[in-house]
């Protein structure tokens, strides 16, 4: 068969037109601006200052480059690329966002795109104004508060922060615990009890908290963490914390949902794509060192140890792929993905670190030198098997499902 036929046999597997194009847009930025970064984001002490990497253009590079790359974002409409059409974004679908990512998450140096968190497409009134508009413009950004010192896998069942109304208010008393970017956000997302006896079937509520409001506390020394040892996780206390009724989001009892749908696509979907990009470069960097590294006078791409560990990489990229195309297909197709987008989540961190796993062996001590961006990756998709939703409760959703009457294993 001769290269034309498989092409065509490809066909049903072809990416649209339109996605291949944002793709290599991508791909070019990624080449010709961003990987000629690298290594001084990587052996910059300062790039480590929480999980929202285009925190760290401002820290790392001086204020032109970080400027440039945001002023290439912004001409290249891809500032705007993961939002809605309404919304005056580039209105893409969810496998092209997830296409052009993995173009992104091939370097460790973060692009500044608008990161405005699906849920608040649902603000009203003021709302749009106060907190919509400025997300997506990024002059404000966003946390999202859900865990606590006792609720983390569990928050529906454990949450303890709740919140009670009084005349035109809700005032609001609890702590979270490991809330990212709460010291630099300007709004919080907060979870709260409304009604102790429902809980997370429509007792918990979804606030718009300003950071500044007085009833926030925020522990400023924040949780060092080996993803963010400058600390990027905080506690924060709602002690008395008055917030306007205007600023339910959505409907009040419905937080819990409102805060599934945003695990769903934010931290469990796009997961994939972020794996991705980190997958098929460390097979590339593995590909050239093991062909230009020898041993016992022979290059170890000739060794079968070092070649099942590349074949092994090879296969979990393409099983990936495969599973987040599909799983962005059905999003697209206004189909509840929630199983699908925890298989991705899963597999897209476990996988995706062993993958790393096997590039930093076959690079010996280079895989661990801070000049490569091995274990910089390693780190953010190790991390990713705790962080929204461990690995146990992805399998608990997953095992939901094969289980239920509606169940259906295809
Ligand atoms: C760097 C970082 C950033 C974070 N950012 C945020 C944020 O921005 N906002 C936010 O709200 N939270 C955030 N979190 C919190 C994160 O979502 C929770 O830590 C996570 O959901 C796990 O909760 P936990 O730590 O309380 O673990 P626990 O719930 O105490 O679980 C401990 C262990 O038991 C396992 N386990 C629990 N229940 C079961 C079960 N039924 N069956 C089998 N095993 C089980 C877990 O999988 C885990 O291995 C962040 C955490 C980190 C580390």
């Amino acid at each position: 068969m001769n290269m034309m036929d498989s092409q065509a046999d490809l066909g049903a597997f072809q990416l649209p037109e339109e996605v291949r194009q944002i793709r290599d847009v991508a791909r070019d930025i990624v080449r010709n601006e961003l990987l000629p970064l690298e290594k001084q984001f990587l052996l910059s002490k300062d790039h480590a200052h929480g999980v929202k990497e285009t925190l760290n253009l401002r820290y790392v590079y001086d204020e032109k480059t970080a400027d440039r790359l945001m002023g290439l974002s912004k001409e290249t409409g891809l500032f705007y690329l993961l939002v809605p059409e309404e919304h005056g974004g580039a209105g893409l679908s969810q496998l092209a966002q997830v296409v052009a990512m993995e173009e992104f998450m091939y370097t460790a140096v973060p692009f500044p795109f608008a990161n405005v968190p699906n849920i608040l497409y649902g603000c009203k009134g003021d709302q749009i104004d106060n907190y919509l508009k400025p997300v997506i413009d990024g002059k404000k950004t966003t946390a999202f508060a859900q865990t606590e010192p006792d609720a983390g896998s569990d928050p529906g069942g454990m949450m303890k922060t709740k919140a009670v109304r009084e005349g035109s208010d809700w005032v609001i008393n609890g702590t979270k615990m490991w809330i990212s970017n709460a010291n630099e956000c300007d709004v919080l997302m907060v979870q709260a009890v409304t009604d102790p006896d429902k809980r997370q079937r429509g007792g918990i509520t979804m606030f718009l908290v300003d950071r500044k409001n007085p009833g926030v506390k925020i522990e400023e020394a924040g949780i060092p963490t080996w993803l963010s040892p400058r600390a990027g996780q905080y506690i924060v206390h709602f002690d008395n914390c008055r917030v306007p009724a205007e600023d339910v989001l959505g409907e009040v009892g419905n937080g819990f949902r409102l805060g599934q749908k945003w695990l769903t696509i934010h931290d469990r979907l796009m997961r994939g794509p972020l794996a991705l990009g980190k997958m098929r470069r460390a097979i590339e960097m593995s590909v050239d060192w093991a062909k230009s590294r020898s041993t016992f006078g022979k290059p170890i791409s000739e060794r079968q140890a070092i070649q099942w560990r590349l074949v092994d990489m090879y296969i979990d990229l393409k099983a990936l792929r495969s599973m987040t195309y599909e799983a962005a297909s059905r999003a697209d197709a206004g189909e509840d993905v929630r199983t699908e987008a925890a298989l991705v989540k899963l597999v897209s961190t476990e996988w995706g670190a062993r993958c790393i796993d096997h590039a930093i062996q076959i690079h010996g001590a280079m895989g661990e030198s801070s000049e490569l961006p091995l274990t910089h990756f390693y780190k953010y998709l190790r991390h990713a098997q705790i962080g929204g939703g461990t690995s146990e409760i992805q399998r608990h959703l997953i095992a939901r499902h094969i289980l239920s009457d509606a169940g259906a294993v295809d």
